[in-house]
């Protein structure tokens, strides 16, 4: 095969793109990345890292560059809101004999970005095209061909394969037909992100869950421009409040102080409003089209899961992708792609997310005190605070992702 027509089309360059093309280009493989906005986003989005994504980012030191540029964060903890109590601590060290990574690193998504895209410019067979919108797509049996809108108007560009990494609201999905199957919660999200410091004014770690009756907080730490960092909290919000109403000033410091009493205003340097989702496409194959991240699942972020799953996307799929493209593999490991990363989506990821959210929300007051002695319990008990983090760490599911290629084999 000439290097033109082994060539992986990557639709979105966010963290799932960027991270496909680095991997292929490492193989050798030929990539043209297309990425709609004219550079890598900014937004408030993902920062934690598991243990288990970690593993899979050790290549040239990335992992290590993350926590550099990162926070390293080897507890989490979970507060009762009403009494203001700490009710479990977990410390990522009991998994110390799972993982050379017992603790998360929290990178925000867009330094992520940045590291891959400075180890990119080392490799020529990789070309990334900002300001190029994927528009449409056909497919035969040998190669894919997609429709991009950029500066000169549409252009047709012929690939081995596409992977679609272009988030949620993914053209490549829609143009392939896929049904994203699930729901939307009625209730937004709302991050509202400030240089307060909640562990030396409150004595919180750099992860910790509220639950409140009917309500909840994730608050933490991002290094941000660098030390002292900011803290994010996330929210949800009332399906009945406008805009207006939740990111005003008047909203924003209510909402802050109804979990976070203070008698001073919070500074703020970010609000932002995300619609929340719970859906996984019905296939993550169709042919030469693949899809990864977010294009194939998102969920919500209590437990920071929808990114992590991502990058488990993106290698899996990479080191398939470059095994076929060279020779070593055929075509039939795209399936066990699909087979391994959606089952971890569906029975692991929307399970787990689904069930974070439930345990901080309980109204019930018998329901919330089932829920807060199970964590302390759980907590107090080494044994069962290890199978716990196994879990929350996404270890547990790579080890379910393993099991299937082996069951395949
Ligand atoms: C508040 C919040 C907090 C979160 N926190 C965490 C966390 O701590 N940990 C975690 O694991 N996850 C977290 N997530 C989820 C995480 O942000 C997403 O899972 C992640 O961004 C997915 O990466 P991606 O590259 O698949 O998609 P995206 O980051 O959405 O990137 C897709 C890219 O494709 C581009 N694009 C779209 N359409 C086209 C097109 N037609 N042609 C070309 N380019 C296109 C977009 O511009 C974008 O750059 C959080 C989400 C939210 C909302």
């Amino acid at each position: 095969m000439s290097p033109e027509d082994r060539r992986v089309l990557i639709a979105g360059g966010g963290p799932v793109g960027l991270l496909c093309a680095w991997l292929l280009a490492r193989r050798g493989v030929p990539v043209r990345l297309f990425e709609e906005n004219d550079g890598p986003q900014a937004d408030p989005r993902a920062a934690t890292t598991h243990p288990a994504t970690l593993e899979l980012l050790n290549e040239d030191g990335l992992a290590e560059d993350m926590a550099r540029v990162g926070l390293v964060a080897p507890i989490f903890q979970f507060w009762d809101r009403p009494s203001d109590t700490l009710i479990a601590q977990f410390d990522h060290g009991v998994l110390e004999n799972d993982t050379a990574y017992p603790y998360v690193v929290q990178c925000e998504q867009f330094k992520t970005a940045g590291l891959l895209l400075e180890r990119l410019r080392g490799f020529p067979h990789a070309e990334i095209m900002f300001g190029h919108a994927a528009v449409d797509l056909r497919q035969t049996e040998t190669g894919v061909q997609l429709d991009v809108r950029g500066p000169a108007g549409i252009t047709t560009h012929a690939g081995a394969y596409l992977i679609g990494a272009d988030g949620g609201r993914s053209t490549v999905r829609k143009q392939c037909g896929i049904a994203f199957e699930g729901f939307t919660w009625p209730e937004r999200f709302v991050v509202l992100t400030t240089p307060y410091d909640f562990e030396a004014g409150r004595g919180y770690c750099y992860r910790s869950y509220f639950a409140d009756p009917g309500a909840w907080c994730n608050c933490f730490k991002v290094s941000a421009d660098g030390p002292p960092g900011l803290w994010r909290t996330v929210f949800p919000t009332d399906p009945a409040e406008t805009d207006e109403e939740i990111l005003g000033d008047a909203g924003v410091q209510a909402r802050l102080n109804a979990f976070f009493p203070s008698s001073h205003p919070y500074p703020i340097v970010h609000r932002n409003l995300y619609v929340t989702h719970q859906r996984v496409a019905a296939r993550f194959r169709l042919g030469r089209v693949l899809l990864a991240g977010d294009a194939a699942h998102v969920n919500n972020p209590i437990g920071g899961m929808g990114l992590n799953g991502g990058i488990q996307d993106a290698v899996n799929l990479s080191g398939k992708l470059a095994r076929i493209l060279l020779g070593a593999e055929s075509e039939r490991l795209l399936d066990l792609y699909d087979r391994q990363r959606r089952t971890v989506a569906v029975e692991f990821v929307q399970e787990q997310s689904i069930a974070n959210k439930k345990r901080l929300e309980a109204a019930d007051p018998q329901q919330r005190r089932r829920n807060l002695d199970e964590l302390k319990a759980i907590a107090a008990d080494p044994a069962r605070a290890r199978q716990f983090l196994l879990r929350s760490s996404m270890i547990e599911s790579q080890r379910r992702a393993e099991r299937i290629a082996l069951e395949d084999a």
